[in-house]
């Protein structure tokens, strides 16, 4: 499972935009406005590269304003430089101490570098200043929630992986997690020529822990969040089960590493293709009722999150995921499927990232996969 993060920028710069181009006087404040404009536009559609490059432009036509720091600031943070957003957020923040948006992101920064006390004081002050933030003192409650969880916990780390768990006698579950995920990391780096260059976090709790700090919903055996984070109980050796689940969630944090835009459908579909899960002939035989019903839903209502979906529509979901994936694959081979994921890396939509990757288009390909359940 995994889970996406939210855009909460867009609105706050649209909104600034609006209000600076009203006082607009001189060429260079003209200049601003024009990129910051363009920075926010460019945001918007995904591409922070450009992005980054409109808001320099508009740094370089007035230092002394936020807008451009702040756009910055959170390009570099989308382009996960970390050092170059962090100096960006923190000049817009010295120069309007009470906008809230900066500190989300600060805090965002910091948690996804695991400094949870860091994270907490700035989200703490995004809060502060902006009380109406519901989702953000959400998360900022669940992420007090997770350090409480993590203070004594352990960690194991590897060349690829940091793992942390709670109490001593789990040391032996910690290593029997991290040899799998260290065989994932080289049977899935192989199958996709893609090995992270990050080191990747994996959190392991008890039963009730899982759901205290991660709200999963109860069908859930783990989820990727960027952080692999799986219940376990008394583990004392390898099972097959939990080979699925490990492989299952790194294939989510493989995706992610190459690209943050893919559909649900997909990345489903890959992570459990890598976990080594076959459609077998019940499945078989109902997804060809459905598909001679009429009723197997379109590719393109499966790409957002299966969160969402009511229990009885999640196996569904699932299914279609995996059959359509496994299809793709042994049709067009792994490396077109890599090539798709690298042109959503690279900022295309699904329908082009499709089209580039294996000459069909969208409706095209998923004609294909309808026809061959028939
Ligand atoms: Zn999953």
């Amino acid at each position: 499972m995994v889970i996406r993060k939210l855009n909460i920028f867009t609105a706050v710069l649209t909104l600034v935009v609006g209000t600076f181009l009203a006082q607009a006087q001189t060429a260079e404040r003209t200049a601003y406005v024009r990129f910051l404009k363009a920075g926010s536009e460019q945001m918007k559609a995904g591409d922070y590269q450009a992005a980054r490059g409109s808001f320099e432009q508009a740094i370089r036509n007035n230092d002394a304003a936020f807008d451009g720091h702040l756009g910055l600031g959170i390009a570099f943070f989308q382009l996960q430089d970390d050092i170059h957003a962090e100096q960006e957020l923190l000049r817009a923040a010295e120069i309007n101490p009470r906008e809230p948006t900066v500190y989300q992101y600060l805090g965002e920064l910091y948690y996804r570098k695991d400094d949870l006390e860091v994270a907490v004081s700035y989200w703490g002050k995004a809060v502060e200043l902006n009380p109406a933030a519901t989702n953000l003192r959400t998360r900022l409650e669940r992420i007090q929630k997770e350090q409480r969880a993590e203070k004594d916990f352990n960690r194991d780390v590897t060349s690829h992986f940091l793992t942390k768990y709670e109490g001593r006698e789990k040391i032996e579950a910690g290593r029997i997690v991290l040899r799998i995920l260290e065989d994932a990391y080289g049977t899935i780096g192989r199958a996709l020529s893609y090995y992270p260059d990050h080191e990747i976090q994996v959190i392991l709790y008890s039963g009730q822990q899982f759901k205290d700090v991660t709200d999963a919903p109860g069908w859930s055996g783990g989820i990727y969040d960027g952080k692999i984070r799986i219940p376990i109980g008394g583990i004392e050796q390898e099972t097959p089960g939990l080979r699925n689940l490990l492989y299952h969630e790194y294939t989510h944090a493989v995706v992610r590493a190459i690209t943050p835009q893919c559909p649900t459908w997909l990345n489903e579909g890959l992570a459990q293709y890598f976990e080594g899960k076959e459609v077998n002939p019940r499945e078989q035989d109902t997804l060809r009722r459905i598909s001679q019903a009429g009723m197997l839903p379109s590719l393109s209502n499966l790409e957002g999150s299966f969160m969402g979906l009511d229990n009885e529509q999640v196996p569904y979901a699932y299914l279609f995921s995996l059959s359509s994936v496994r299809y793709l694959i042994d049709t067009f081979g792994m490396y077109r499927v890599k090539s798709i994921l690298d042109e959503l890396g690279a900022n295309a939509d699904i329908s082009k990232a499709i089209n580039n990757g294996i000459m069909l288009s969208y409706e095209e390909f998923e004609r294909g996969w309808k026809r061959s359940l028939e």
